[in-house]
This record gives structure tokens, C-alpha cells and sequence, in this order.
């Protein structure tokens, strides 16, 4: 099956910067896809070659079955691209933007003032944009690449400059999107804020692709050890039991508290005997890696493979 989004071994080479190299992967509608990776990854060049703004040096690209490089780009229309520096002619209103934008994808007006109160713009409407700040014109942003409700969505660092209430809200849309048929490929250093919102992941180092997977596939690949942060009746921790011992690397939280690192094949060993009768054990938290961990396991192992 071919997906939305097809990348096939993509090379983008700049004079003497090789930007992505040998890149592939296949995007199916409904998934909303992290691109992560450190500045000069490759993230911002591979959203350029899926717009058809540059070509790629080798490889092939196809966007809703075209390929976006070439002159009649019949899929253009049903892409939505938050730019990362997003610029607007200061001038002009937040409303005329928009209407700007809707005339140039061939949209409706009626679209307009939805999308400016979905955003949470409304009251800002017939203010020029050279009055708005950073997170304003951030939510001017996503409200253009929102206009005709995309079937392919392409968010360069969509949060940056977003408040906190401003970023719930701008995952809620993406959700409703993705719940529609949307494919949302963002791109991201807020990792943290990516985990429960991504459904996969796909890690960049260097123009190389170095990870790709659902989180559980990413922890499976990568077996890092689970955090479990076991909590004792008092005056408990000085019987740590023996069984914990072994597994090393304890650390003491507080009085009542410690966490051990345990090896994927431990885990569910370690946990029956906490449960266990007789187990000085009050309550328990199982922390599976996070994506920062998995993030900085990929690269290094990456870099020592070099
Ligand atoms: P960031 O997180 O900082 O936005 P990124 O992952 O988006 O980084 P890119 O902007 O894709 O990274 O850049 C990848 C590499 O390609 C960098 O080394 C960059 O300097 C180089 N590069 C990008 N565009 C050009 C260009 N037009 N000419 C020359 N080099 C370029």
C-alpha cells in the first residue's frame, strides 16, 4: 500500500552540505508523524522537497500521488505548510491575511472568520499584523495552513511562541484533522509535548534518518531500562529487599522512596515481587523511557556507529 506521503531514498545535497541523505519513509492518512532531530538535521529541507519548493538531488517524492517538484501540482491545494519563521506583510489585517491566503488556495471567505476564531484571533481581526506578537502571528500561521482543511499537513516548530493554553488548543485541532483523514507531519524539539500527541516518530541526525517507529516500537528497538519509583511504609528503606539489590543502580528519592532501573526482561519479574505477600512495598510508579531518552539513545548510537 502507497502512502500520502511517499519518500524514496531523498538526497538533498546544498554545494557542500549534504541536508538529508538516503532518506525513505511512507506516511498513511490519519497519522500524525513527530520529525525530531537537533538544528541542521535535515528536518526543515525535507519539509521543503515534500512542498516541491526544492528538488531533490537523488530519490523521489510523492505527495497524494504527484510529485510536488513538478509543474502541475494538482495536490497543492490540499496541503497546509506552517513555515518555522513565519513572516506576513505587517500592513495588512489579520482578517485581510487570511483572505489573502484563502484567494491564493481558492477558498471561500466564509472560511475566514471560523478559522480566525478557531485560533483564537477574533478580537484581533482588524488589527494590523505588525501590532500582533510572536504567538499572534504564530496562530495566524497555522490559521493559513488550516484554510480548506488539508488532507497533508506540514507544521515546521508549530508551538514555538505558543502559550500553554494556545498549545492544548492547537493539538486539539490537529487531533480533530488527523481524526478526519489528515496526514500531520510536525516537526519539533518540544519532545516532552510530542509523546502523548505523535503517534510515530521519526528521528533525524545529520540528514540521516536514524529512528522510526511508534513510541513502544522505538522502546523495543532501543531496551532501555524502566524507571520504577517504589515506595516504602516506614521505616522501610534501610530493608531494601534483597531482590531490588541486585538489579543496581538504586537511588534513593527521599525517606520513603526509591528508584531502581530495570532491564526490559526484569521488569515484570520486579514487579510481581513488589506486589508480592509480604512486600514492604506501599505504592509503585512504572516510568517507561521518554522520548528525550530514546531521542539521545538513537543519536548516540548513531554517532558511535560513525
Ligand atoms: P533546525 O532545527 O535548526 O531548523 P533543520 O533540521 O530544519 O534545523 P535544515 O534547515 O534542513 O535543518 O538544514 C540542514 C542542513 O542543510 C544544514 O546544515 C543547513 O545549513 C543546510 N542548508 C539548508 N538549506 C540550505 C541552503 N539553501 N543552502 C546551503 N545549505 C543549506
Amino acid at each position: 500500500m502507497t502512502g500520502t506521503l511517499e519518500v524514496r531514498r531523498v538526497s538533498k545535497r546544498f554545494s557542500k552540505v549534504d541536508a538529508v541523505r538516503e532518506v525513505s519513509f511512507s506516511l498513511p492518512e490519519g497519522e500524525t508523524v513527530a520529525l525530531v532531530g537537533h538544528n541542521g538535521a535535515g528536518k526543515t529541507t525535507l519539509m521543503k522537497l515534500m512542498l516541491g519548493l526544492i528538488r531533490p538531488t537523488s530519490g523521489s517524492i510523492t505527495v497524494l500521488g504527484d510529485d510536488p517538484a513538478a509543474g502541475e501540482f494538482r495536490a497543492r491545494r490540499q496541503l497546509g505548510y506552517l513555515p518555522e519563521n513565519v513572516s506576513f506583510n505587517g500592513a495588512l489585517t489579520g482578517q485581510e491575511t487570511l483572505a489573502f491566503y484563502a484567494r491564493l488556495k481558492r477558498q471561500s471567505m466564509r472560511a475566514v472568520p471560523p478559522l480566525l476564531d478557531r485560533v483564537g484571533l477574533t478580537h484581533a481581526a482588524n488589527r494590523r499584523v505588525g501590532t500582533y506578537s510572536k504567538g499572534m502571528r504564530q496562530r495566524l500561521g497555522l490559521a493559513q495552513a488550516l484554510l480548506g482543511e488539508p488532507r497533508v499537513l506540514l507544521l515546521d516548530e508549530p508551538t514555538t511562541g505558543l502559550d500553554p493554553a494556545l498549545r492544548q488548543s492547537f493539538y486539539e485541532i490537529i487531533e480533530e484533522l488527523r481524526s478526519h483523514g489528515a496526514t500531520v507531519l510536525l516537526s519539533s524539539h518540544a519532545l516532552t509535548e510530542l509523546e502523548e500527541r505523535a503517534s510515530r516518530v521519526v528521528i533525524m541526525n545529520r540528514g540521516i534518518k536514524v529512528a522510526d517507529g511508534t513510541l513502544d516500537e522505538l522502546r523495543r528497538i532501543a531496551q532501555l531500562p524502566t524507571r520504577l519509583r517504589l515506595k516504602f511504609s516506614a521505616p522501610g528503606i534501610p530493608d531494601i529487599p534483597k531482590w531490588l539489590r541486585p538489579i543496581g543502580d538504586l537511588r534513593q528519592v527521599d525517606r520513603n522512596m526509591v528508584e531502581v532501573n530495570v532491564a526490559p526482561e526484569q521488569k515484570i519479574d520486579v514487579l510481581r515481587q513488589a506486589v508480592g505477600l509480604g512486600s514492604p512495598i506501599d505504592d509503585l510508579d512504572v516510568i517507561p523511557p521518554s522520548l528525550d531518552e530514546l531521542y539521545a539513545h538513537f543519536l548516540l548510537t548513531q554517532e558511535t556507529a560513525r
